[in-house]
């Protein structure tokens, strides 16, 4: 455990950073600015890449250029919004304050996952003068939080750039204990088309709603089948992939057979499933049904889109990245995690991976969130650690 103190420097950027309002529906640009700006003072290049609309950026900058391919340490730079919160504080302001475990600064991002940015940044120096044999890689994307968009662009331009990352540590709270699996989260919308008619015509039109039912049944039979079926998979909350609906709309009027209705619903796979063979389960069903639908209306049937599809991830105890995070945050064990990162997808891009930083997702996405110094100061000191780090593991 270490017993270091904060330093100034690394309060002030989480600060700073808390204080951007960059909940995934505006710009960080601000945010990758002030990234870019303090590489740039000490000789460091950024890479940026950028959403179609180029009002969000990746950022990824290697730190001991020349030094053979290192380790990435990995953050996403949105947030989630704060509407409708019983905050007492206001979610810009980054106050330090006396909270539950002590001191701790409080604001949206403040624990998932602005202060391990703001870290890895302040010690940037320290890592350019830091002993280890291999190149730190910053890595910061937008839009994690709705879906893992961001960082796949980031991934792309890192490959076409020949960059070959040795490892990477995803920065997401788990109170500084490395994180070896989560499961994968997969959202869906499937929207339905039937043909409207007055309600004492039904056999002239095709109820949009009650086919939909259908379709929703099927998903919940595949969850009793997953609770029932499935191999367990120990650590996790609920040990069993899920499967859950949990929108819908539909309909206009009592003595209307609608013509439409929309749901939404997700998987949420073990590392051991496989949750495009389950997306293919719920599609095959609606097409079956289609064919009765389209007898009474050609153009009626079922639509898919998808919403997000966030790779579960499992990394290994074993792992030279787990065994580094595990020595750098002086922790002897591992844990699983039951949210969504975007370790599976470095995972799934060949480079072996860790979730580990400051805080608890219990605090992430709630009011009055924060996170206690004692972590940042943890978390201090596994940069320092990964600065003069002579091996990875
Ligand atoms: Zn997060």
């Amino acid at each position: 455990m270490s017993q270091l103190p904060l330093s100034d420097r690394a309060l002030a950027f989480a600060q700073a950073l808390v204080r951007m309002n960059t909940i995934s529906d505006r710009s960080n640009l601000e945010l990758i600015g002030f990234a870019r700006d303090h590489l740039a003072s000490l000789g460091v290049k950024s890479r940026l890449t950028w959403n179609a609309e180029r009002t969000k950026a990746n950022l990824f900058a290697t730190l001991g250029e020349g030094k053979p391919a290192g380790v990435i340490v990995s953050g996403h730079t949105d947030t989630v919004p704060w509407e409708g919160q019983a905050w007492t504080v206001d979610p810009l302001s980054a106050i330090v304050q006396d909270g539950p475990e002590g001191l701790s600064l409080f604001g949206r991002g403040s624990a998932d996952m602005k202060s391990f940015i703001a870290i890895a940044l302040a010690n940037a120096e320290r890592i350019l003068a830091g002993n280890a044999p291999f190149a730190v890689h910053f890595a910061f994307s937008y839009e994690e939080e709705i879906g893992c968009f961001g960082v796949r662009e980031l991934i792309a331009d890192m490959r076409d750039a020949g960059v070959r990352p040795l490892a990477c540590i995803v920065g997401e709270p788990t109170s500084m204990v490395p994180a070896i699996a989560h499961k994968g989260v997969w959202r869906y919308r499937c929207c339905v088309r039937g043909k409207e008619a007055h309600s004492s015509l039904t056999p002239h039109s095709v109820n949009a709603i009650e086919m939909a039912a259908r379709v929703v049944g099927k998903v919940r039979d595949m969850a009793e089948a997953f609770e029932r079926e499935e191999p367990r998979y120990d650590g996790f909350d609920v040990p069993f992939s899920t499967a859950s609906v949990g929108q819908f709309h539909g309909g206009i009027a009592d003595n209307v057979v609608p013509r439409d209705a929309e749901f939404r619903y997700e998987f949420r796979d073990l590392p051991t499933a496989d949750a495009r063979a389950m997306q293919q389960q719920v599609v095959d069903y609606a097409r079956g049904l289609e064919p009765g639908m389209q007898r009474v209306a050609p153009d009626a049937g079922f639509r898919f889109e998808t919403i997000c599809e966030i790779p579960s991830f499992l990394g290994g105890r074993d792992d030279p990245v787990t065994r580094l995070a595990q020595r750098l945050a002086g922790e002897a064990g591992t844990t699983l995690v039951a949210f969504g990162t975007e370790a599976g997808l470095f995972k799934n891009a060949g480079i072996p991976t860790v979730v580990c930083g400051p805080g608890s997702i219990q605090q992430a996405h709630q009011p009055d969130e924060y996170v206690t110094l004692a972590q940042l100061a943890r978390c201090e000191a596994f940069m320092h650690g990964l600065a003069d780090s002579a091996e990875i593991g």
